[in-house]
């Protein structure tokens, strides 16, 4: 595991350096550990490191490994689906993905009935690719206020996955969308959106420079370069 320590290390220091970057401070960005595929044991090792925010894709593969890590906040970041809401409800502290009215409808509903309230960002297709989820940009406005109306939901701002491309200077204009979009929400809805969710390994210091939040990352900490 002592490549774990490693990894996080540097990712800190990137994270670090292109908050600077930005005139902003390290502090203000929060590194979600993307645990997908990644086994309990290791997930255990990297909440032993500080990690204390982590990402799952999916609401089957998180049940598992959720009880066996307490302590830290999990964050649902995959698409999805209604018949799940229930019991994403119940495993995450927020959920990422949050991108039409009827899913939010349904978030809320069991969010009630569990007598909790779960913090939610909107997902947003800024890039408008049709093979991903989120919502259009020009849907936002509707969303934000459904969510901002809902008693079991806590609107905390958006979300977007840039497209993976060759050079990660080529997402800055998608990291700086979803910026200019939150801007231009806040002032149609008067609701606060502080949360800016964006940035993968590939292309997360662009995504900072560009003012992320939360920075989602996986491979840049778990892979084994040892194997590599
Ligand atoms: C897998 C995943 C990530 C992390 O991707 P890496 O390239 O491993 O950093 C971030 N966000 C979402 C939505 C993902 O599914």
């Amino acid at each position: 595991m002592a490549d774990l320590a490693t990894n996080v290390g540097s990712v800190r220091a990137r994270i670090a350096a292109a908050a600077d970057r930005g005139g902003r401070r390290a502090d203000d960005v929060l590194l979600v550990a993307v645990t997908k595929t990644v086994d309990v044991a290791r997930i255990q090792a990297a909440a032993a490191l500080g990690l204390r925010a982590f990402g799952e894709n999916r609401v089957q593969e998180a049940r598992d490994k959720i009880p066996a890590v307490p302590g830290v906040t999990w964050h649902l970041i995959g698409s999805l689906q209604r018949n799940k809401a229930k019991e994403a409800v119940r495993l995450f502290g927020m959920i990422e993905s949050v991108d039409s009215e009827d899913l939010a409808d349904e978030l809320s509903r069991r969010a009630e009935q569990e007598e909790r309230v779960v913090d939610v960002l909107i997902q947003v297709n800024v890039a408008r690719e049709p093979q991903k989820h989120g919502a259009a940009p020009e849907q936002a406005a509707a969303l934000v206020t459904r969510v901002g109306g809902s008693p079991g939901l806590r609107l905390r701002g958006l979300m977007t996955i840039a497209p993976l491309l060759p050079d990660p200077e080529e997402a800055r204009p998608v990291f700086r969308g979803l910026r200019e979009l939150r801007d231009r929400l806040q002032g149609e809805t008067g609701m606060r959106l502080p949360e800016l969710s964006m940035g993968m390994s590939e292309d997360f210091e662009v995504a900072i420079e560009e003012g992320a939040t939360m920075v989602r990352i996986g491979r840049a900490i778990f892979a084994d370069r040892s194997q590599t």
